[in-house]
């Protein structure tokens, strides 16, 4: 009769070749340790009846080597975006352009200037890298880059409007997503809130009153991922920033998104850019690096050198602080603005400016490889908590399956994943937002699942 005594010891399944190849791709601490695990689930299966034959070596290291490619495999993986949404935040908002992958390998492969001066053989400051392309590019005096653009508010606002009196406009009280409100996010930085206006309506004399009643800043959070439409009111900034200055208080403006371009030239809203909101006068300006910039993820803060100053000194400043990696990205991604070449180099505006014919065109070449599926008008959209409501009239590759979420299960299943979405019982795929390098990937991919299937 089989007992749990027959089954191998771990010394002798090491003894085997196959272990020894296991330790060769694992390591042997790890293989020990996957060894044990896959022993004990067999003895524990065994006892309670479930298996009433003992495994034999080969069978036990395969069920080990399973066991240890499932510990080992990324989480993290690349995907092909055929949503059409352009800034997805779960995938991981903007690709970045080849410059930017460049400068940001470059900066991990070995040592760097991060803070480190050639000139005089000193300590320099990692805070130099970025600025002088961001002064260049908006003609701000001072610049730092953070971590990203929620840390950068949070700063500001512990630098500037701790223990202050800080007047915000109750249409502005917003929560930008994964539960970051600009209220709590005040509160959390030692501010007291003067909340002005109404949800819809906010006046001119709103900001004056709260101001004569004694606010030490005035404070605007760009509403970036939803629109109040109809009875609403705003007054300019540019106003506001005339008013607070006349009674002699600064303005941050948090611009959510911060577009260096104007969004209306692709057809959509205009999305207020950071040049706009500096020449309005505001003091400090804060935006994301990896939304409508199209950069790796960051917080970018621009404005008066005397108020950047206090900023750099603030001790969260160290907490937030922006790696090297990051700053070769956002500085790499920056140059592309001011060597106007952004259209051509950053991918998410690549995108944006694909015309529908030239989408219909791929839509069609994929008809052609696949030989079916058709082209139906469809929309994409920014995404990322930037211009909502807006989009971009596109092609989508549409295809009749049987069973539309067991396809799209399916096609999260290849390698790499593709994730699409379904309406009306089709599967739809925006060609917008595959990158050009991906498109052979995608119609294997697709190709697969319709053998699958
Ligand atoms: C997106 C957004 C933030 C947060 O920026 P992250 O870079 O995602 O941290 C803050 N404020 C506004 C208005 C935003 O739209």
């Amino acid at each position: 009769m089989t007992t749990l005594r027959d089954l191998p010891s771990v010394e002798e399944l090491l003894q085997t070749k196959t272990a020894a190849e296991l330790i060769a791709r694992f390591g042997r601490p790890l293989t020990l340790t996957a060894i044990r695990e896959t022993l004990d689930k067999i003895r524990a299966r065994f006892s309670s009846g479930a298996i009433t034959v003992l495994p034999l070596h080969d069978l036990i290291l395969a069920q080990t080597d399973t066991l240890l490619s499932a510990w080992l495999k990324p989480t993290l993986r690349l995907v092909i975006n055929a949503t059409g949404v352009i800034l997805h935040t779960n995938l991981g908002r903007a690709p970045l352009s080849d410059a930017a992958i460049r400068a940001m390998d470059l900066a991990s492969r070995g040592y760097s200037t991060l803070e480190y001066d050639l000139e005089k053989g000193t300590r320099g400051s990692r805070l130099i890298h970025a600025e002088s392309v961001l002064q260049k590019l908006t003609g701000a005096e001072s610049a730092m880059v953070v971590n990203n653009n929620a840390s950068a508010v949070l700063l500001v606002l512990s630098a500037l409007a701790n223990k202050r009196r800080v007047i915000i406009s109750r249409s502005q009280l917003v929560e930008i997503g994964g539960g970051f409100r600009i209220p709590d996010v005040m509160k959390q930085s030692g501010a007291k809130l003067i909340e002005v206006g109404t949800t819809n309506k906010v006046h001119l004399r709103d900001y004056e009153e709260a101001l004569q009643d004694g606010g030490s800043l005035v404070m605007r959070a760009h509403p970036s991922n939803f629109k109040i439409i109809g009875f609403t009111e705003e007054p300019e900034l540019k106003d506001v920033v005339e008013v607070a200055h006349k009674a002699g208080v600064f303005v941050i403006d948090d611009l959510g998104s911060g577009a260096l371009f104007d969004t209306a030239k692709y057809g959509l809203a205009h999305e207020p850019t950071v040049q706009e909101s500096l020449a309005a006068g505001a003091d400090v300006v804060c935006f994301s690096g990896d939304k409508l910039l199209g950069g790796p993820q960051a917080g970018i803060i621009i404005g008066r050198k005397d108020l950047i100053e206090k900023i750099k000194k603030h001790p969260l400043a160290r907490a937030v602080r922006a790696d090297k990696a990051c700053l070769a990205g956002v500085t790499a991604t920056l140059l592309h603005y001011l060597k106007d070449e952004a259209e051509r180099e950053i991918p998410i505006l690549k995108m944006m400016s694909f015309t529908p014919k030239q989408i219909k065109g791929r839509v069609e070449s994929w008809i052609r490889e696949l030989g079916r599926g058709e082209a139906v008008e469809g929309e994409s959209t920014v995404g990322g908590g930037s211009l909502p409501g807006e989009s971009f009239p596109t092609f989508l590759l549409s295809l009749t399956v049987e069973s539309p979420d067991r396809f799209l299960k399916r096609l999260r299943a290849q390698n790499p994943p593709v994730i699409a979405r379904t309406a009306n019982d089709k599967i739809l795929l925006d060609p917008r937002t595959v990158l050009p390098e991906q498109e052979g990937a995608l119609l294997v991919g697709l190709k697969n699942v319709f053998e699958e299937i």
